[in-house]
């Protein structure tokens, strides 16, 4: 929780990733000085405090209100339910579930509200401005509110703590060049989006269970595998909804497969999905076909989607290849059928969905830990029910894929979702692979819980530095290629 002035001043510190060397050079005071006043050891001068809310662009109030603080104790109260996994698993084009579906699903909804409308400006802030370019945000929004005329301005000068979400955007609607009608809308991950001082119509919560130790608790009482509690609670249309999803995968997956030439985007990253599946060695072990093929597939998916091709969030675009690798590897070699797969697929849909709702599935609030740590998560379940493990081991994979993507960051070179993301996405895939195997082996020995480990990564995901959030400025993207 941040309520002190010392906590506040190394917070912002940083979020703005300045060393206390430089925020000293910028005050023009000692490093020793700044140290201080973030131990507590002692105070700023209301000169210097005035100056430190000049050099991060906030007001003077931001060092006393409690803002910060209350929002956290918001986000720290118990969910009161868990939305269908129709909401977690979306069919839509990428690259991005935050950065393009979210942003066209806003301006889809705004557009309908104000069809008198004859233009539109849209200001993207935070991450949607940082990141928006390369994620081709402006692309999919001047494409929705086609053929209408759009003005749309990336605003980066807006520090992320005054914003409510890291993914924040404005839209107008103009006629005759006067504002007719206006509003504040969050991309808040894949791909669902909240209108601000509105009521936003929420999906319902029709899981009541949200951890796992309260699922496993019914799952035991009742005798239930995971996708079994899943079916009890979702209603009707989610068979049908299901299927289409893994039809959807599969698609992309052979799609991809197919696809040849460099993504767009000006990286020069050529697709590689395809020379990957072909490249067979005379002598390749059984070892190393299994990674470069369940790697091939999991290029595939994300392939597609960084052509803006469709995809299905698992939990996100990002992230999309990791499951639909690991079960079509599977369905291929073993031959499982659609309906055990589909299984396997509700398995991941419940660890995704606690996950969601705990914490995030969104790189832009908590790095890529959420995403690509999620999407490895519900790989290793998907696999563990495949397998035919118990609840458990089950558990145990989940908890093992996420623990050991904690802290990673998301760091997009030129925000195009294709360095690192699209070998991420395999990688993950693999390890997947790796945590349903310890734990079939090793859930008899462990010490910590799934819901433990979410927890872990939600204050993971708080402490993350700013620039390492899906802005394009940490890591691989600050140093480039
Ligand atoms: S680095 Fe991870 S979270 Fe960031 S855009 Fe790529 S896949 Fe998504």
């Amino acid at each position: 929780m941040i309520n002190t002035v010392s906590e506040k001043i190394k917070s912002i510190r940083i979020d703005n990733g300045i060393s206390q060397r430089e925020l000293a050079k910028k005050l023009g005071i000692s490093n020793r000085a700044v140290s201080k006043w973030e131990s507590g050891l002692s105070y700023p001068s209301t000169e210097n405090l005035i100056r430190i809310a000049e050099v991060f662009s906030v007001p003077l109030e931001y060092f006393f209100e409690k803002a910060k603080e209350d929002n956290e104790k918001k986000n720290d109260v118990k969910p009161l339910g868990m939305e269908s996994l129709a909401e977690l698993y979306k069919t839509g084009a990428g690259p991005s579930s935050s950065h393009t579906m979210g942003p066209e699903k806003a301006c889809g909804i705004f557009a309908k509200r104000n069809d008198n409308a004859d233009s539109f400006k849209v200001i993207l802030y935070g991450s949607l401005a940082k990141t928006g370019k390369g994620h081709g945000t402006d692309f999919v929004i001047k494409k929705t509110l086609a053929p209408k005329k759009v003005d749309i301005e990336f605003d980066t000068t807006v520090p992320m703590v005054s914003l409510p979400h890291p993914n924040t955007m404005d839209i107008t609607a103009l006629k005759n060049g006067r504002k007719i009608d206006s509003a504040r809308i969050m991309s808040v991950g894949g791909g669902s989006i909240v209108f601000e001082n509105f009521i936003n119509p929420t999906p319902p919560l029709i899981y009541k269970e949200t951890s796992f130790s309260e699922i496993a608790e019914i799952c035991r009482k009742n005798k239930l595998r995971l996708w079994q509690y899943a079916e009890m609670r979702e209603g009707e249309g989610f068979a049908s909804h299901m299927e289409s999803i893994w039809e959807t995968m599969k698609d992309s997956i052979n799609r991809g497969l197919e696809d040849e030439g460099v993504l767009p985007g000006g990286l020069g990253v050529v697709k590689k999905a395809k020379t990957l599946f072909n490249s067979q060695h005379i002598d390749e072990s059984a070892e190393t076909r299994v990674n470069r093929i369940v790697c091939s597939y999991a290029f595939a998916v994300s392939e597609q989607n960084a052509s803006c091709g469709k995809v299905v969030t698992a939990p996100t675009c990002g992230a999309s290849g990791v499951v639909p690798a690991c079960l079509y590897y599977q369905q291929q070699k073993n031959g499982y059928s659609d309906v055990q797969i589909i299984r396997a697929l509700e398995t991941a849909g419940i660890i995704g969905n606690l996950i969601k709702t705990n914490a995030s599935i969104s790189g832009a609030l908590h790095g890529c830990q959420a995403e690509i740590g999620t999407a490895c998560a519900m790989a290793a379940a998907a696999l563990g029910e495949l397998f035919g493990l118990n609840l458990d081991k089950i558990e145990y994979a989940a908890e093992i894929a996420i623990e050991h993507h904690l802290g990673l960051t998301c760091d997009p070179i030129c925000g195009l979702v294709q360095i690192p993301c699209i070998e991420r996405n395999a990688v993950a895939a693999m390890r997947a692979i790796n945590a349903v195997s310890l734990a079939s082996f090793l859930s008899d020995t462990r010490k910590i819980s799934l819901d433990t480990v979410i927890k872990a990564m939600k204050e993971t995901g708080r402490d993350i530095a700013r620039q390492y959030k899906e802005t394009g400025e940490g890591g691989l993207a600050n140093i480039g290629i």
